[in-house]
């Protein structure tokens, strides 16, 4: 891409966006980083007004991740709030096609719309790309998961994206797991990109956010309506920390991808296992344990540095057996315990988590 300006976010690799983006300008005295914004007013006649309107952190953390998903990005108090401004932009009765293993909260939520009978749910094997399309042709929007979680589907967004808009949908992504390092749904046809920020963005198990990422500026518009108005919006706190770790996602996550796929390798094969799953990117692993639940439960107690924990995408190794969540698909083998690789050695991690695996080889 030829752009005239060098140093318009286009030109520039998406490591340096997600460090130069966001920033005050360089001018004397001006602070590197957008400070944090406590306050709930701001003298009138400008552009915030009110603290449910708008806050210097939330722009600063806006621009970075939409320059890296190339789209217009509104951030939110989760990833659930940005999910559920999301499905609103469907009207009443409408039909939303999902993954059948998208994310619990996003099933339970689709479901919940449905028993209201505020939306009608497909759900489908998104890797079934004939099927999706099939399902999409009465459909107001089509969901994607991609990788799903913690299945680790992955769907040809692009050819799903083509037939929803031949019917008019409206196609949304989350993007959580690949994050915009990996995938840009927007490029791949998508009109919308949701984040749970909780996860590999702001990456260190210390934060709850969301951002919805649209493609078109009227898209944009009626998610920063729904913010305005319903109240879903991030603390200037969280946000300012969701941009710090922003700032390090591209190092954090080719380290630990790097980390799964070594892992990946030197478990394939291990007696106590019956499957290694990994999409090849990223750094989410989903291992089954031969012998289901029991053995598994077994194996998340049994470790010291893989720490026993729902949530994903930080920068300590955690893991858990998925289907201990009465909402998990019981298309998810009991056995199924989801990795995510963190920041640790890799051999440290593979010695604490092989030494476990051991102890159930052991029971027979
Ligand atoms: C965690 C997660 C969510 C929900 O995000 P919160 O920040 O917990 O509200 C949505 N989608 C995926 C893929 C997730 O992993």
């Amino acid at each position: 891409m030829h752009d005239a300006n060098p140093t318009a976010p286009s030109a520039l690799h998406p490591d340096t966006v997600a460090i130069v983006s966001g920033r005050p300008p360089h001018e004397p005295d001006q602070p590197m980083s957008v400070p944090v914004h406590l306050t709930s007013t701001y003298v009138a006649g400008g552009d915030l007004e009110y603290g449910r309107y708008g806050n210097p952190s939330w722009t600063a953390f806006e621009d970075t991740l939409g320059a890296l998903e190339g789209g217009r990005c509104v951030a939110f108090a989760s990833g659930m709030a940005a999910i559920a401004a999301a499905f609103d932009l469907v009207e009443p009765g409408g039909t939303i096609v999902a993954p059948r293993h998208s994310y619990t909260g996003t099933v339970a939520a689709l479901i919940e719309r449905e028993e209201h009978g505020r939306a009608k749910a497909v759900f489908v094997d998104i890797t079934d790309t004939a099927a999706v399309a099939a399902a999409s042709t009465d459909a107001a929007m089509v969901w994607f998961e991609s990788p799903t979680n913690p299945a680790l589907e992955v769907a040809d967004i692009a050819a799903i994206a083509r037939a929803a808009h031949e019917h008019g949908a409206l196609v949304a992504v989350d993007n959580t797991f690949a994050t915009p390092l990996l995938q840009r749904p927007l490029e791949l046809g998508a009109d919308l990109v949701v984040h749970s920020a909780t996860k590999y963005i702001s990456g260190h198990s210390d934060v709850l956010m969301g951002a919805a990422v649209a493609a078109s500026d009227d898209l944009a518009a009626a998610l920063v309506q729904r913010r305005s108005l319903y109240g879903a919006i991030p603390a200037p706190l969280e946000t300012f920390l969701a941009l710090r770790g922003l700032r390090t996602l591209p190092v954090r996550l080719e380290r630990a991808q790097a980390t799964a796929q070594e892992l990946v390798r030197r478990f394939a094969g291990h007696p106590a296992l019956d499957e290694v799953r990994y999409p090849g990117f990223g750094a989410i692993v989903s291992i089954v344990v031969r012998g289901g639940a029991e053995p598994a439960d077994a194996l998340v107690q049994r470790t010291s540095l893989w720490v026993h924990a729902t949530s994903l995408g930080g920068v300590e190794s955690t893991f858990e057996r998925r289907r201990r969540w009465p909402l998990e698909q019981p298309t998810i083998p009991e056995g199924l315990v989801r990795l995510s690789v963190g920041l640790e050695h890799v051999d440290d991690l593979h010695r604490d988590l092989v030494a476990a695996l051991d102890t159930l080889d052991s029971l027979g």
